[in-house]
């Protein structure tokens, strides 16, 4: 009962808002973007992943994934979430959105046993283990540091068996079968300290996601570190993002420079 109410309330809160200067017509987007793909990640950027300071395993990982130079992304985003600032991230696909939570992710992270820390939450099964493939890959020289997907079509017995046995630090997982987990008690989510939503525009858009996400969301402490990403943020999803965030720095590919929503 409580729940509906929070929800009604929360879709109540979402029609009053409203955006005050939107600096971002979708017209000049399009352009923008479209020259922004053509150069993909290639070295914008003359400075190295040396100079986020990051834990030498991950240094290693990351010259072993032959990643040379940062893309304009993670330049821009990397910096601010290692400090475990908020982070919205937009950017087109390709861009190395990936690599900005999952590296930030892994810098932080103290592994403690039976702790899970890091949420993220995806759209589809696809995405979700190209994301734990993604953590598995940088944490290679981070042994302590587990990592696990969970997804709906798999026996649920599996993935329960496995947080009892084995529970990992980071859990990748699209919000059905995350919620089912943890409504069960055997996903416990008390000790979140980073809450990722990547495609969050595609999870945000369908209502039935987004209850789900946001039963999700308030099964965590509130004091963490919120991170979304996102090739494309309408003028209706960004107030509902917004929603879930509080010091959030902004990284709006349109401008290609640090823009600070006007949240
Ligand atoms: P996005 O999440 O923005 O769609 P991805 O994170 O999937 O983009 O990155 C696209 C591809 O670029 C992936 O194959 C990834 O391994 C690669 N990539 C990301 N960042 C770099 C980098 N700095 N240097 C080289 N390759 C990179």
């Amino acid at each position: 009962m409580g729940e509906t109410k929070d929800i009604d309330t929360y879709e109540e809160e979402l029609l009053d808002y409203e955006e005050e200067d939107e600096k971002a017509p979708d017209s000049v987007g399009a352009k923008v973007n479209g020259e922004a793909v053509k150069k993909g990640y290639v070295g914008i950027h003359s400075s190295g992943f040396r100079d986020f300071l990051l834990k030498p395993e991950l240094l290693r990982s990351i010259v072993d994934s032959g990643f040379e130079h940062p893309s304009e992304v993670q330049h821009e985003c990397i910096p601010q979430a290692i400090l475990g600032m908020d982070v919205i991230c937009q950017a087109k696909s390709g861009m190395g959105k990936t690599a900005v939570f999952v590296l930030s992710s892994l810098q932080q992270i103290e592994p403690t046993s039976g702790q899970v820390i890091a949420l993220v939450l995806c759209h589809t099964r696809e995405l979700a283990y190209q994301i734990c493939h993604e953590f598995e890959r940088f944490s290679t020289y981070l042994p302590d540091t587990k990592v696990a997907v969970f997804y709906g079509g798999v026996n649920i017995k599996t993935h329960k068996d496995l947080l009892k046995n084995e529970c990992p630090h980071i859990v990748v997982g699209t919000p059905g079968r995350i919620l089912a987990l943890a409504r069960d008690k055997d996903l416990s989510l008390k000790n979140v300290r980073h809450f990722i939503l990547d495609e969050c525009d595609k999870m945000l858009e369908s209502l039935d996601m987004r209850r789900d996400v946001q039963e999700i969301f308030k099964m965590t402490p509130h004091d963490k570190q919120v991170m979304m990403f996102s090739a494309t943020l309408s003028k209706e999803i960004r107030p509902v993002c917004k929603k879930f965030m509080q010091d959030v720095m902004s990284y709006d590919q349109l401008y290609l420079n640090l823009e600070v929503f006007p949240f």
